[in-house]
């Protein structure tokens, strides 16, 4: 078999690239940028796998190059990403990277003499901000992308075309906050660090587990397929152990350098809202699959046994910590603090819901409560059966399978996201494409199963930028999840401008 690969420089890509040549009867090829970081990783796999792997250098977003990796290849796996920060500071190479390389991926795909099965790598990140209020999330909940984040609007925009590109075989894996070697290392380097939100529900999968998933998808293929995994989307859950909370997790790391957030920065240096993470109801992969090993208290025992940085980092005050490590970093352009600072409007509208609920926030810990996430069901077992009622609607019968869908199903679905399916009647598949119109009256086209567990909408609202509040205004479907952390009144509309600016206007509202 041949498994032709992205983004195997990467923390997931790595360890799917080494798992998945673990398994006999695997062949790779894969594909590395052209940039001279890369000229050492290609030496080292070339002399650790010899014939077995084949590297292409180039872009993802090259068609030619795409073409070639996916020549003969049993199955694609695109692992390639710009994330943040880098996506916020450079949105043009998270366009490329994360929507134009998966738009030529899936063209190369479809094109192919033989389609290779398509494993697309998405990210929670396109579902938005999540609140204890509804802390659940599963395939088909509304994709509400974080304003301003590049990364999960190229993210979205990239899963939506190869959901809609026609394949013979798709699987879209949405990947949940990820843990890593080096996370702690690349994260104290960036305002991004605050844009956790303290008492929002986050999962954890390691990015071991994540590639061990992809090696069980190789290991079942080879041994004869994976008839119901194919043409669906799925989130890469953690598993109880992982969920926790944004104050949690900064807890679990801080601990390895013998600190605590309480004592290097303020709850106000926190956004309190348009985050990204959530807990998964759903555990379709890890029963198909199983390939949940790792637990976030293990994986931060091994680091800090690992790292030798983390016992020298226990010796130095907290008091110092703070001062020449987290001082500085509220002084980024990507923290908070320096938005507020410096009255970037827009950011703190987005990140707090105005300057005023910015200045009011706790500056002491005593003032603020930290949630407890095993009292909010995190740690839970079986999610699916325990929070059937704090689920979201999806707004049609769901006990139906996608096969059994009909044209009534779409008509309510739509009616619930504001807006009408147009088509008189289903396709031969739910991954017939039908035409539907927006509660703006655009007429676009997208297949039931897009729709429905995709929980795509729009296209033409989405390139009007960040207009939710006026979308949820009309679409009971977003409503439910968006008013947990926006008020009623709100009515902005967030966007970029031509040179690359954070901008925002209040729209007038509509009245009746
Ligand atoms: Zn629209």
């Amino acid at each position: 078999m041949l498994i032709a690969m992205t983004g195997v420089s990467g923390s997931m890509g790595s360890e799917a690239l080494a798992q998945v040549m673990e398994q006999e009867g695997v062949r790779t090829r894969v594909l590395l940028t052209p940039r001279k970081g890369n000229d050492k990783l290609e030496k080292e796999l070339v002399k650790q796998y010899g014939a077995r792997i084949e590297i292409l250098r180039g872009q993802v977003y090259d068609k030619k190059t795409c073409e070639k990796l996916v020549s003969g290849a049993d199955m694609l796996v695109n692992m390639a990403a710009v994330i943040p920060p880098r996506s916020d500071k450079d949105p043009k190479a998270s366009y490329l990277c994360n929507y134009k390389g998966a738009v030529c991926l899936a063209d190369a795909a479809a094109n192919a003499a033989v389609q290779p099965k398509f494993i697309h790598i998405s990210t929670v990140a396109v579902y938005g901000n999540r609140t204890l209020e509804h802390p659940w999330g599963r395939p088909g909940d509304p994709l509400l992308p974080a304003v301003y984040d590049h990364y999960a609007l190229h993210k979205m925009m990239a899963e939506r075309y190869v959901m809609e590109r026609g394949l013979k075989n798709f699987a879209v894996l949405r990947q949940s906050a990820m843990l890593y070697e080096g996370i702690i290392f690349k994260n104290i380097h960036d305002g991004l660090l605050f844009h956790t939100t303290l008492n929002g529900p986050l999962e954890w999968v390691s990015a071991r587990d994540s590639g061990y998933l992809i090696r069980r998808i190789a290991e079942r293929e080879l041994a004869g397929g994976n008839e119901t995994f194919w043409n669906g989307v799925y989130d890469i859950a953690g598993g109880p152990q992982n969920r926790c909370t944004g104050y949690d997790t900064f807890a679990d790391g801080f601990s390895l350098m013998g600190g605590s957030p309480k004592k290097y920065f303020k709850p106000c240096h926190c956004e309190t809202r348009n985050f990204h993470g959530l807990w998964f109801a759903d555990g379709a992969l890890e029963e198909m699959f199983g390939y949940q090993r790792d637990t976030v208290k293990g994986f931060w025992e091994e680091i800090g046994k690992k790292y030798k940085f983390f016992k020298a980092a226990k010796l130095v005050p907290s008091a110092l910590i703070r001062l020449f490590l987290f001082r500085r970093l509220l002084g980024d352009g990507n923290a908070p603090a320096k938005w507020i600072k410096e009255g970037d409007e827009g950011r703190v509208i987005a990140a707090f819901g105005g300057m005023e609920e910015a200045l009011s926030l706790p500056r002491d810990w005593e003032d603020f409560a930290v949630a407890d996430a095993a009292q909010w069901g995190g740690r839970e077992a079986r999610p699916l059966e325990n929070c059937k009622d704090k689920l979201l609607s999806h707004g049609y019968d769901e006990s139906k399978r996608p096969s059994e869908w009909t044209i009534e199903d779409m008509r309510a679905a739509a009616a619930f996201r504001g807006g009408a399916c147009l088509s008189e009647k289903m396709g031969a598949t739910p991954y017939e494409k039908l035409q539907w119109s927006c509660s703006e009256g655009h007429v676009f086209s997208a297949s039931p199963y897009t729709v429905l567990k995709g929980g795509h909408w729009c296209p033409a609202c989405l390139s009007e930028g960040w207009n939710f509040d006026a979308l949820a205004q009309k679409s009971p479907f977003y409503a439910q999840v968006w008013y947990d952390s926006h008020a009623r009144g709100e009515n902005m509309r967030y966007w970029f401008d031509e040179e690359g600016n954070a901008r925002f206007e209040e729209v007038a509202k509509e009245r009746a």
